[in-house]
C-alpha cells in the first residue's frame, strides 16, 4: 500500500515551504488511499532549535493535516523520532562494514580539511583521499579498541547512474563522484542520508515527496539502497519557493513562518489553499470538454478567482502530481487575503455541529475578548452574536483579525466626536438628519423583536431589509433616498463611513440598541 511521508528537522519553524510539503504529502496518500509517517530528523543535534518540534505539531494541528503515524501516533515502526533510533541504524550499518561497503576512517578533522582544499586545487570533485580504505582489519580493530574517534564512510561507486523523478525529467550521470560520504558521524549517531534512506526503508515509504533542495543528495541515496540490497521507493522532488524576483523565499515577499499567518488569524483552510497553488494547479480541462466554436471558447475560460477556491477535500479530489509545475513557483502575497475572504465565506455556510460556522464563531469570539477584556461578559460576545457580525462583514474583511478595526461599533456605542463622526455629521443638513432618525426612530419602534432574530435560512428575507427598503422607496425624491435615509442612520449607528450594510447591522444591533444609538443620534 502507498505510504508517504513528512520528515522535517527541527532546526528551526516551520516554512511556507515545509508546510507545502507536508500538505502534498497529505494529499497525494489520501489521493491514493494510503499513507503519511511523520517522522523527526533530529540526528544533527549541533543545529536543533528549542520549541521547533512542539511549534511543528501545533502547526500541523491546526491545519488539520493528520498524520496517519508519527510522535503521538504509533504505527508499530516508532519511535519516530531519529536521535532514538541509534541501533537501528547501527544493525544496518554493521553488514555493510563487514561487506567492505563502509569503512572506519580515523582522520582527524584538520587532515579532512586540509585534504578537501587539496583536492579541490587539483580539480578534483572528490572530497576524500581515501587514505583509512586501506587500513588493515587488525589496524582498524585496534584503534576502535582503543576508543579512537572515528567516522564511518560509505565506500561510493562511480558508476553511471540514472535518476528518475515523477516530476522532474530523468538525470542520467555518466559518472558520480566518489564521495565517500558519511554514514555515521562521531558522536555516534548517523548523518541525514543513512538514517533518511533506512527510516524509508523501515518504515515502508513507498514514495518520497520532497522539496528541490534534496534532488542533488538522491544519487547517494540511490547507492545506499543498492549497497543494502533494498529496493529504491519512488522519489518526487517539489519545485523551490521564491520570492517574486527569483530569489530563495525570504521574508521580503511576505511572512514565511506558518506561525505568523496563524497569529494573524488566517484560515488554515486559505492558507493550505494558498500554498497548494505554489507549483500546483486544479486541471479544468481535466472536467470540462474542449470547446466546440470561438463562442463558447470564450465562455469556457475558467474564472479562476472562483475554481482556485479550493477545501482540503476539494484538493484531495484534485490533486496529481502530473499537475504539478516543474518551475520554481512565487509567492504572490494578495492572493492569500482572497483566498481567506473566500474561505471564510465557505466556513460561514458550513452551519454542521462543530462545523466550519462554529469554529469562525469561537476564534472570532477570543480575538474580540483578547482586543476588549472588558467585553468578556457581555452579550455582544457571545457566539451566536459574534458570528452575526461575522456574516455582516464578510464583505468587507479578509481575515478574522479585521473585525475589530472595521466593526468596532458592533461592540460599542460609537464616539460622535470621533474626526470621522465629525466629517460625516458635516455632510448632512441637520434636519434631514433629526427628520430621518425620527423616521426609523418610529419604524424600529414598530417591528416585532423577532424581526431582528437571525434569518432561519441563508437566504430568508429579513424583515428589518424589507422595512428600510420601504422606507427609501416612499422617498419624494429617489435620486436622494438613500444617502438621505441611510448616511444619517449609518453615522447614528456606528459613526463610521463605511462598515456592513445597513440593514444587516440594524438587525445584528437588536432592537432595544437601535433605538438607544437613534435616541442618542437625535440628542
Ligand atoms: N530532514 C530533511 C528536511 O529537513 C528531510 C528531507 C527528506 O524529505 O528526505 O527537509
Amino acid at each position: 500500500p502507498p505510504k508517504l511521508r513528512f520528515a522535517p528537522s527541527p532546526t528551526g519553524y516551520l516554512h511556507l515551504g515545509g508546510l507545502r510539503t507536508a500538505l502534498y504529502n497529505h494529499l497525494l496518500a489520501r489521493k491514493l488511499g494510503g499513507k503519511w509517517v511523520l517522522r523527526i530528523e533530529d540526528t544533527d543535534q549541533t543545529r536543533y532549535v528549542e520549541g521547533a518540534v512542539e511549534s511543528l505539531l501545533r502547526t500541523l494541528e491546526w491545519a488539520k493535516l493528520d498524520f496517519d503515524e508519527g510522535p503521538g501516533r504509533d504505527g508499530g515502526k516508532g519511535p519516530y523520532f531519529q536521535s532514538q533510533r541509534k541501533e537501528v541504524y547501527d544493525r544496518y550499518l554493521e553488514p555493510l562494514i563487514s561487506s567492505g561497503k563502509a569503512y572506519h576512517c580515523f582522520c582527524t578533522p584538520e587532515r579532512l580539511a586540509s585534504t578537501r582544499k587539496r583536492l579541490q586545487k587539483e580539480g578534483s570533485n572528490e572530497g576524500y583521499d581515501r587514505r583509512c580504505l586501506g587500513l588493515s582489519k587488525e589496524e582498524v580493530q585496534e584503534r576502535l579498541a582503543k576508543g579512537e574517534r572515528n567516522i564511518v564512510r560509505f565506500k561510493s561507486s562511480n558508476a553511471s547512474m540514472t535518476q528518475e523523478d515523477l516530476i522532474y525529467d530523468s538525470i542520467h550521470y555518466d559518472s558520480l563522484p566518489l564521495e565517500d560520504f558519511v554514514l555515521r558521524k562521531s558522536d555516534g549517531l548517523p548523518t541525514y542520508h543513512f538514517a533518511n534512506v533506512v527510516d524509508d526503508y523501515e518504515m515502508g515509504i513507498t514514495h518520497v515527496l520532497r522539496g528541490e533542495e534534496w534532488l542533488p543528495s538522491t544519487p547517494k541515496h540511490m547507492q545506499l539502497y543498492d549497497a543494502l540490497g533494498l529496493p529504491r521507493p519512488k522519489f518526487a522532488h517539489l519545485p523551490l519557493l521564491v520570492n517574486p524576483d527569483g530569489s530563495k523565499l525570504s521574508k521580503r515577499a511576505g511572512d514565511v513562518r506558518v506561525e505568523d499567518y496563524i497569529a494573524k488569524s488566517y484560515e488554515p483552510e486559505a492558507l493550505l489553499n494558498f500554498v497548494a497553488l505554489m507549483g500546483w494547479s486544479p486541471q479544468s480541462s481535466a472536467s470540462s470538454p474542449p470547446p466546440k466554436d470561438s463562442e463558447s471558447a470564450a465562455s469556457a475560460v475558467p474564472d479562476s478567482d472562483h475554481t482556485d477556491v479550493l477545501p482540503l477535500h476539494d484538493l484531495i479530489a484534485q490533486f496529481s502530481l502530473e499537475a504539478v509545475n516543474k518551475n520554481r513557483a512565487s509567492m504572490q502575497a494578495a492572493k492569500l487575503d482572497f483566498l481567506n475572504r473566500a474561505h471564510i465565506r465557505l466556513k460561514l455556510d458550513d452551519r454542521s455541529e462543530g462545523g466550519g460556522r462554529a469554529e469562525l464563531a469561537k476564534r472570532a469570539r477570543q480575538i474580540l475578548v483578547d482586543k476588549w477584556p472588558a467585553l468578556a461578559q457581555e452579550k455582544s460576545t457571545e457566539e451566536s452574536y459574534v458570528v452575526r457580525v461575522v456574516e455582516a462583514l464578510k464583505d468587507r474583511i479578509y481575515k478574522l483579525l479585521d473585525i475589530p478595526s472595521l466593526g468596532p461599533y458592533f461592540f460599542s456605542a460609537p464616539d460622535y466626536s470621533s474626526a470621522l463622526a465629525t466629517k460625516l455629521y458635516s455632510g448632512v443638513s441637520p434636519e434631514i438628519y433629526t427628520s430621518t432618525l425620527s423616521k426609523v426612530r418610529d419604524l424600529v419602534s414598530s417591528l416585532p423583536d423577532s424581526a431582528f432574530e437571525p434569518p432561519s435560512t441563508p437566504d430568508a428575507p429579513s424583515p428589518v431589509k424589507e422595512a428600510l427598503d420601504q422606507l427609501v422607496l416612499s422617498h419624494p425624491d429617489g435620486k436622494k433616498a438613500a444617502k438621505e435615509i441611510m448616511m444619517p442612520l449609518r453615522h447614528a449607528l456606528t459613526g463610521q463611513k463605511v462598515g456592513a450594510g445597513v440593514p444587516d447591522i440594524v438587525s445584528v444591533l437588536g432592537k432595544a440598541e437601535v433605538l438607544a444609538r437613534l435616541d442618542s443620534g437625535l440628542a
